[in-house]
């Protein structure tokens, strides 16, 4: 179910980036307590049973509440993110934009055969940067993925889940 707290703080920008885009703002959320506390729990209370020995976040709005979720569940902490931040040997994947292709990595040693990951980011649009991350985490063969955002955009015709395997467990806490 939507909450209200969150709908009600998340600004929205239009014709941000570029004309046309209904940017969804989640710094309002971000700075907000409550909201924080909110996004939180309820994503502790969703995946606290479930294992998770690793959350993933996708750089760089996927780090703030997957880092803040790692803590509470007890899990570690792993970043996604774009080519030449990471400093040791790395896995990437690569995949295709609206204008051209995007590259995403990961630690070779981050994620082991042993975990149970939980991939986190702030907004599903069309899916094509998460199921890249995805793509990318399954070469590390954890035992189990998982996929969260905290908003997730069905306006404008855009069906993000529909990219992924139909056996992906993908959750959000807002749909727009
Ligand atoms: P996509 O790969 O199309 O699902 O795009 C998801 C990524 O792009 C997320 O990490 C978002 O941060 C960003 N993004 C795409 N569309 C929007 C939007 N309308 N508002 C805010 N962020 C967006």
């Amino acid at each position: 179910m939507n909450n209200e707290t969150l709908l009600k703080n998340l600004r929205n920008v239009p014709d941000f980036p570029i004309k046309g885009i209904q940017f969804k703002d989640v710094s309002t959320l971000y700075k907000n307590a409550e909201c924080m506390r909110i996004m939180v729990d309820e994503l502790f209370d969703m995946y606290k049973d479930k294992g998770i020995t690793k959350v993933v976040g996708i750089e760089s709005r996927g780090f703030v509440v997957g880092a803040a979720l790692a803590y509470r569940l007890g899990a570690g902490f792993v970043m996604c993110r774009k080519p030449g931040k990471l400093p040791a040997d790395t896995k990437q994947m690569s995949y295709m934009k609206e204008y051209g292709k995007d590259t995403i990595e990961i630690h070779s040693d981050a994620i082991t055969e042993d975990d149970v990951v939980l991939i986190h980011d702030d907004l599903l649009a069309t899916g094509g940067s998460m199921n890249a991350a995805y793509q990318l985490v399954k070469e590390f063969k954890p035992k189990r993925v998982s996929i969260n955002f905290i908003i997730e955009l069905t306006i404008e015709g855009l069906n993000g889940r529909s990219v992924f395997d139909k056996d992906v467990d993908i959750t959000t806490l807002i749909k727009i």
